[in-house]
C-alpha cells in the first residue's frame, strides 16, 4: 500500500483535480488523503465566526459562497452542471448546523470541528465521485468514524490502536483498492467531530501509512521538493534532496511549511519514507525524508509570520519559576495556543505563540492568576539554522528584533517588521 496525500492548493480548482487523476492514473494499493479545496477551510472558519457572533446571515452568505465555487469546479469536471447529492447533503447539514444550534461560548472548539470539517468532506466527496466517473473505482472513507481521536477538539491526536482495527475493516471486502478519505478529520470517543490541527492532513497519511504498514507515504505539492527558504521571502531558494527524520522535525517546528509536525513520527515509528513531490511534474524525484540520511549542513532560513509575542511578568515581580511555568502552560494548552520560542529572564516570561481568537482569553486567565501581560501582535519569528557571518549579518544585524536566541547552530529572532 502506497498513500499519497493531496493538500489544498493542489485540489483549488478543476485542472488540480485533473491533475490529482493523473498522478494517481494507473496506481493499485492507494489511499489518497486529500484536504479542503482551496481555501476552503479559511472560509469555514469565518463561518464559525460568524456563528461565534450571533451573525447568522453573514454566515449563510459565506456558505453560499463556498457552495458556488464548489459548484464551479464540480461543473467544470463533469463538463455541465450537475449536482451530485452527497455534495447536496453535505451543504444541507452544515446549513443546519449554522442556523439551528443554540451557540454556546463553552463549546466553540466543538463547534469550530464541526464545520471546519465540512471542508474535507465535500472534497472528497467529489474527488472520489469524479475518480469513479473517469474510470477508477475507488471507496470513500469517512475519517470521522475511521480515526479515533482523544477527546480533544481543535487540536486531537489520533489513537492508533483504536483506529487500527476501524480502518483495517473499511478497507476489507470493499472490492478496490483504492481508497479516498479526509486528511485532518477524526471523531472522538462522544461521536462528535474533531480536527487534528491546522494543516493537520499530513498527520492523517501518515498515521493511515503506519497502521497500514505502507511502503511510503507521498505528499504532492506546488514546489519541486523541499525547499531551504520559502522562495517567495528568500530568493536563491534551493532544493533538498533528503533529509532525516529528526531534521525534518526541527525543521517543521520552527515553521518550515514542509509539513506538519506531528507527521514525522508515525513514518519514523516504522521507518516509512516520506517523499514530497511536485504536483505538476510525477517523474521529478522531489525530496526524500528517511532515517539514514546525514544531517543537513547548508543554511536554512525560516520565517514564520502571523505571531504574537506574549511577554509574562508576576504583578508582584516574584520570580516566573517552575510553578508559574506550570500555570501558564497549562492555559496555554488550555488555549490551544501553539508556542515555537520561549525565552526567560529570572521575572519575565517570553513566548512566541500562533496569533489565535483564544489570545484574548488567554491574558485573561493569565491576568486572573495575577500575571501582567504585554502584547506585541503582528511579529514574525525567523529561525535561521547553520548560519554563517553573511546571514547573520543580513537578517538578523540588520533587522529590528525584540527577542533574540543565539546558539552555535541555530539563530531565531522575534521581528516587529521585516525587512528583507
Ligand atoms: N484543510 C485543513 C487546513 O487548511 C487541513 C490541511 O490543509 O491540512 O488547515
Ligand atoms: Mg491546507
Amino acid at each position: 500500500m502506497k498513500v499519497y496525500k493531496f493538500g489544498g492548493a493542489s485540489v483549488r480548482n478543476a485542472d488540480g483535480v485533473r491533475n490529482l487523476r493523473h498522478i494517481v492514473d494507473g496506481e493499485e494499493n492507494l489511499f489518497i488523503i486529500v484536504s479542503a479545496m482551496g481555501k476552503t477551510t479559511n472560509a469555514l472558519e469565518r463561518v464559525f465566526a460568524h456563528m461565534q457572533n450571533g451573525e447568522k446571515e453573514a454566515a449563510n452568505e459565506e456558505i453560499k459562497e463556498i457552495q458556488a465555487y464548489h459548484a464551479s469546479i464540480i461543473e467544470e469536471l463533469w463538463g455541465e452542471p450537475t449536482e451530485i447529492n452527497e455534495v447536496t447533503l453535505l451543504f444541507g447539514q452544515l446549513k443546519t448546523i449554522v442556523n439551528d444550534i443554540k451557540y454556546r461560548k463553552a463549546d466553540a472548539e466543538l463547534w469550530y470541528d464541526t464545520i471546519v470539517a465540512f471542508g474535507e468532506l465535500i472534497s472528497t466527496t467529489i474527488i472520489s465521485k469524479y475518480l469513479n466517473h473517469t474510470g477508477l473505482r475507488n471507496r470513500w472513507i469517512d475519517m470521522r468514524t475511521t480515526f479515533v481521536t482523544n477527546q480533544r477538539h481543535k487540536d486531537a491526536n489520533v489513537d492508533i490502536k483504536a483506529s487500527t482495527l476501524r480502518l483495517k475493516a473499511s478497507l476489507e471486502n470493499t472490492g478496490v483498492d483504492v481508497f479516498v478519505g479526509q486528511g485532518f478529520i477524526g471523531g472522538a470517543p462522544d461521536g462528535t467531530t474533531t480536527t487534528l490541527g491546522r494543516e493537520g492532513s499530513d498527520y492523517s497519511a501518515a498515521v493511515v501509512a503506519h497502521i497500514l504498514d505502507a511502503e511510503s507515504m507521498s505528499v504532492w505539492k506546488d514546489v519541486d521538493g523541499v525547499l531551504n527558504a520559502d522562495p517567495k521571502i528568500f530568493k536563491d531558494a534551493v532544493k533538498i534532496d533528503a533529509l532525516n527524520y529528526l531534521d525534518t522535525i526541527e525543521l517543521a517546528y520552527s515553521g518550515a511549511q514542509i509539513i506538519h509536525p506531528k507527521t514525522i513520527k508515525p513514518l519514523q515509528n516504522k521507518n516509512i519514507p516520506l517523499y514530497v513531490r511536485p504536483f505538476g511534474d510525477k517523474t521529478k524525484p522531489g525530496t526524500v525524508i528517511n532515517g539514514s540520511t546525514p544531517r543537513v549542513t547548508m543554511p536554512i532560513l525560516i520565517y514564520k509570520r502571523d505571531q504574537v509575542l506574549l511577554i509574562i511578568r508576576s504583578k508582584d515581580f516574584s520570580f516566573v519559576m517552575e510553578e508559574k511555568f506550570a500555570v501558564i502552560f497549562s492555559l496555554l494548552e488550555r488555549f490551544r495556543i501553539k508556542t515555537h520560542l520561549i525565552n526567560n529572564s529570572a521575572v519575565d516570561l517570553g513566548l512566541c505563540v500562533d496569533a489565535s481568537w483564544h489570545i484574548e482569553d488567554l491574558i485573561k486567565a493569565l491576568e486572573a492568576e495575577e500575571f501582567e501581560v504585554e502584547l506585541h501582535d503582528n511579529v514574525g519569528l525567523l529561525t535561521i539554522r547553520n548560519y554563517n557571518d553573511d546571514l547573520y549579518t543580513r537578517y538578523v544585524r540588520q533587522q529590528k528584533h525584540i527577542v533574540r536566541q543565539v546558539n552555535p547552530e541555530s539563530v531565531r529572532v522575534v521581528l516587529r517588521e521585516a525587512n528583507f
